[in-house]
């Protein structure tokens, strides 16, 4: 299920292009009387998404901030030349977890919120703690079963499994959320890369982020704390008493134990190599998946083996293969490794056969409208110096 043909070329558009309309109708009927300031903190693919969901959107300002060496070049260029009266693309001297820490103390602080709303505005998030981005996601749950059916592959009520490449849960949750509403799913197959604190989570019963942080080319999973599981968490238990607590055990040892069945999820991951290899082995077929994807399907593949599940699945793609066009290439043949990520793009298209997607295509012309570049300890400065001065 390919859900990277938005306006950004990341599943994310397709929620982060109807959150914009839900928060202009809730912001008119319930009167906020305040202009909302997005901010959000992105490790590529997120802020590029909110930017153009939320550009020029009445009443809504949007502000990114990404590590300056933490995203590839396609994405930063995608940020940087980003258009619209309000967008606001700040690069930060850290990495994401510093970037998001940044992003989250503002939320928090209580000064800073008592300044923006003394000037008429209100901080909101794009990121998906929103539950404005969880539900446009269930839709696609329901239509790629409605086109199974109609295609003749299963049979109505048929069950599916869905694999899906995961990080903050969120996807995958929207799909737990399809399958209260009456969707008939087998398994929801949690896919993580070398990241796999989820994997073990499901196996162990065991949420430990006490871990080495790993950079994969599959970045948009590489998260330790994976911010929608406590919504699964209270589904499960129904006892927000507890999950409080799970929470609490979380930011404090860094750990909790959770002991309650999840019959509806089953985890696998996928090692670089694997999922390397999983990219070759479908290019050989005549399909080219993004790094993303090939965690989910290298993951799903020793998911089945180890278990004998032969329900018909359904893999998520996340990304366009364009948007990681070094790490595809090279895992299609390690002799790219040595051209530059533009002749990348080009190859890619040659190989894949698939023009290289308007978003991309002139990206390096676009004139670049955002340069502010902050040290991590002044983000705050930079929101005060738009919004509350
Ligand atoms: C955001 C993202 C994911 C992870 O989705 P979650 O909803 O956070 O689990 C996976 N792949 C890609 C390409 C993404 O951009």
């Amino acid at each position: 299920m390919e859900l990277f043909h938005g306006r950004t070329i990341a599943f994310k558009d397709v929620a982060l292009s109807i959150l914009p309309r839900f928060l202009t109708v809730a912001m008119k009927k319930y009167d906020v009387g305040k202009k909302i300031t997005v901010l959000t903190a992105t490790s590529g693919d997120t802020g590029k998404a909110a930017l153009e969901g939320f550009r020029d959107v009445e009443g809504v300002s949007v502000v990114v901030f990404f590590p300056e060496d933490g995203v590839s070049l396609v994405q930063k260029r995608q940020m940087t030349t980003q258009e619209g009266r309000n967008t606001h693309v700040i690069g930060v001297r850290g990495n994401f977890d510093d970037t998001q820490t940044g992003v989250k103390k503002m939320f928090t602080d209580a000064t800073l919120n008592k300044e923006l709303s003394d000037r008429g505005f209100m901080f909101s998030s794009a990121n998906s703690i929103n539950i404005g981005r969880l539900l446009p996601q269930i839709v696609y749950y329901f239509y790629a079963y409605a086109q199974m059916v109609s295609g003749g592959y299963i049979k109505t009520g048929e069950p599916l499994n869905f694999t899906v490449p995961t990080g903050n849960f969120g996807n995958i949750l929207a799909g737990y959320y399809a399958k209260n509403m009456g969707l008939p799913i087998n398994k929801l197959v949690c896919a993580s890369n070398g990241n796999k604190v989820l994997f073990d989570f499901f196996k162990t019963k065991v949420y430990d982020k006490n871990r080495e942080f790993k950079l994969t080319s599959s970045p948009s999973m590489d998260i330790l704390i994976s911010s929608n599981l406590e919504r699964l968490l209270y589904h499960v238990s129904n006892d927000g008493d507890k999950v409080r607590a799970f929470m609490s055990d979380l930011s404090g040892s860094g750990r909790y134990g959770f002991d309650y069945a999840t019959p509806d999820f089953e985890a696998a991951y996928a090692t670089e190599d694997e999922a390397a290899d999983a990219i070759k082995e479908v290019y050989a077929n005549g399909y080219v998946m993004d790094t993303h994807t090939a965690v989910g399907y290298a993951a799903y593949k020793k998911y089945a083996a180890a278990t004998g599940d032969g329900t018909k699945n359904i893999f998520l793609a996340t990304a366009s293969p364009f948007k990681f066009a070094r790490a595809v290439c090279t895992a299609i043949d390690a002799k790219y490794g040595n051209e530059d990520e533009l002749q990348l793009i080009e190859k890619l298209s040659e190989l894949s056969g698939v023009p290289v997607p308007k978003q991309i295509a002139g990206l390096m012309n676009k004139p670049i409208l955002h340069t502010t570049v902050c040290d991590t300890d002044k983000m705050e400065a930079e929101v005060r110096s738009r919004f509350a001065e």
